[in-house]
């Protein structure tokens, strides 16, 4: 998968969007398998997918100590 800058007047792809594409996203090179998106809605994305994205291992590491520290104080 790759993200290319749109060259084409091509639309955004998101639903209610009416801007023009900045960017696509093309799988293996096939014209007609293309995702277009313009700056905004890309940022939004970016802001999603970052939060799907976000490692779990440091919260999981903390809670230990935590519990450990309630067990004191009772
Ligand atoms: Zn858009």
């Amino acid at each position: 998968m790759k993200v290319e800058r749109c060259q084409h007047k091509v639309k955004c792809d998101f639903a209610g969007c009416g801007n023009f594409a900045d960017f696509y996203v093309s799988k293996r090179g096939l014209i007609h398998n293309e995702f277009a998106f313009c700056s905004s809605c890309m940022k939004e994305l970016y802001k999603i997918l970052s939060k799907e994205c976000v490692p779990k291992a440091i919260e999981s590491h903390y809670k230990p100590n935590r519990r450990k520290r309630d067990e004191q104080t009772d």
